[in-house]
Parts: C-alpha cells; structure tokens; sequence
C-alpha cells in the first residue's frame, strides 16, 4: 500500500509538473500573441425578446495559436490577468469592436467584456473615449460587461469610473448575475443599464423550481429599477419560453446562435433579414 501510495505521488508531482510546463509555454506564447496578430473577435447574437430581432452581439475574445489552434478565454485571459497583458488585450478589443460595429446595420449594438484588471491599471474611461472617437460609434451602441468581482473592491473609485463611463453615454451590463457574492446593494449603488442572468439559472430553469423562482425574481427586481435583463445561455426553445415568461428582454444564446467570426455573420450584412 506504501509503495502505492508513492506510486500515485509520483504520478500525481508529474502531473503537476506538466500543469506548470504547459502554463509556462502559454505564458511565453501570450506575450507574443497580440504583436503577432493572433488575437480575435467572435461575435454572439443578442436578440429581444418580444419582437425576436438582433439588438446586438456580444464580443467573445478568441486566440488563434500557430500549433495549438482557437484557444477559448478559459484558458488564457486569467493568465492575462495575472500578467497584466489583460490591459493592452481589453484596449485592442474595445477599438476592434468599435470598429466592426460601426459597420453593422444602424442600432445594433456590440457588447465588451472589461476584466476587473482594466479598472485597476490603466485608464479605462480615456481607452473607452478613443475607441469611440476612433470608430466614430455612437456611444449608445456601447455597452460595457462588468462582472460583480469589480465591485467587490469596494473603492469609491469604481463607482466613479462606471459614472464617467456613463456620462460618455456607453450602457454598463452587470454580468454573470446571481453567481459569486451578488449583493443587492450593488443595484442601489451602481448606475447599471442592464442584468445579464447567469447562464446557471437559465440551463436549470426548465427542472428546477428554483432556479425558475431566481430568475421571475431578477427580471421582476430589474423592471423595478429600470434596469433591462439578458437570459444568458438560452439553449432550447422551451427554456426561451420560460425566459420570456419571466419578463426577460433579451436572450442570448446556442439556441440563437454561437459565437462566430466576423465574416460568418451573415446576419450582420443583410438588415432585411428577420429570420
Ligand atoms: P461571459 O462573458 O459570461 O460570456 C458568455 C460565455 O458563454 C461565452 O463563452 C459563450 O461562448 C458562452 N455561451 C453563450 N451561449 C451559450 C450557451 O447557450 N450554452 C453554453 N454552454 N455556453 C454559451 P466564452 O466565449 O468561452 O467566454 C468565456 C468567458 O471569457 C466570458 O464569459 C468572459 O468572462 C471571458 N471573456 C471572453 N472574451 C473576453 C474579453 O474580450 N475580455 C475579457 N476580460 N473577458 C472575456
Ligand atoms: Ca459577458
Ligand atoms: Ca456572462
Ligand atoms: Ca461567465
């Protein structure tokens, strides 16, 4: 049992060893990533859900590695963020979705995701204001995707930057709500345009009365105080009734369609379209 048990450590100390190996090579092949011109955007529709039009799409940052192929965020902006490249990364993706949305049939709008890192280094309101006097993109087809873990900082500095945002006139997107310390004070406290639901409540809401019961709860709390909601991770058609039951306005999601380059978004490029 003794020799086993060695055994398995050995085993498990390899493991670990090319756990490491493996995130060294990442982090070598990172800093070089965007000079190289490997980073990109794939765009997720957003759809409203009352007259099942495309009100925006969300930007989703992809890495093409030469060997490795289309990396997914998991695995490389929390690695980013422990780096701090995650700041020059979010600058490069709020100028290319500027860009590529002031391209897009009038009104849609093109969703960012910010990294709490961009609040702590870097100037994000002037990196914002560029992109938009860059792009020309009216600021209201902005809108800025923070998640909670922002806000537990609790600096009286973030709520000043989320209201300088505002004032350029971009909408502030609180993401992946109901997980992590969702605190209900954050709604009283932050000038937020809009919830976005976490994708947990939405996959669960057709087996789990409970989760059904969050989500009424949310888009109800929301409507209140003026905010909008997004049901994240909308699958199936019976799920998207029950979103729009509960008096979500937006979804998004495979059901409506997975994030795609720029070029497949054939939706994009025919406004005609109401399919
Ligand atoms: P997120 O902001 O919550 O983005 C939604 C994620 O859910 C995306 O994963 C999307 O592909 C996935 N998703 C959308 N609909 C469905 C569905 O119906 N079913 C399932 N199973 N998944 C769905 P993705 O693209 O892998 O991104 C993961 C996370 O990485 C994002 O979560 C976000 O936190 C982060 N991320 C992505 N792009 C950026 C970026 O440009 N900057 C920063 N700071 N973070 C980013
Ligand atoms: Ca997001
Ligand atoms: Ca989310
Ligand atoms: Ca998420």
């Amino acid at each position: 049992a003794k020799a086993a048990g060695r055994g398995t450590w050995r085993v498990f100390a390899a493991e670990m060893e090319a756990e490491v190996q493996a995130r060294l090579a990442i982090e070598l092949d990172l800093r070089e990533a965007m000079g190289r011109g490997e980073l990109e955007l794939f765009y997720q529709p957003q759809i409203d859900l009352l007259s099942g039009r495309l009100v925006g799409c969300e930007a989703l940052m992809r890495w093409r590695h030469p060997e490795r192929g289309l990396v997914p965020p998991s695995r490389f902006i929390p690695i980013a963020e422990d780096l701090g490249l995650i700041t020059a990364m979010g600058q490069w993706a709020l100028h290319r979705a500027c860009a590529d949305a002031a391209q897009w049939e009038d009104g849609v709008k093109v969703a960012v995701n910010l990294s709490p890192v961009q609040f702590t280094t870097g100037d994000v309101v002037l990196v914002v204001s560029e992109a938009l006097r860059h792009s020309g993109l009216a600021p209201y087809r902005l809108e800025l995707e923070i998640t909670e873990s922002v806000l537990l900082q609790d600096n009286p500095a973030t709520l000043r930057t989320l209201q300088d945002l505002r004032a350029l006139g971009v909408r502030i997107a609180l993401d992946d709500f109901g997980t992590g310390y969702s605190s209900l004070s954050y709604l009283r406290h932050y000038p937020f345009d809009k919830i976005k639901i976490d994708r947990s409540f939405v996959s669960e809401i057709e087996t789990r009365p409970d989760c059904a019961a969050i989500v009424d709860s949310i888009a109800i709390l929301a409507r209140t105080l003026g905010m909008t909601t997004t049901a994240e991770g909308v699958e199936t058609e019976e799920q998207l009734r029950l979103v729009t039951l509960a008096g979500c306005t937006e979804g998004q999601g495979y059901y409506f369609g997975r994030p795609l380059p720029l070029n497949e978004m054939t939706l994009l490029h025919h406004p005609g379209n109401n399919a």
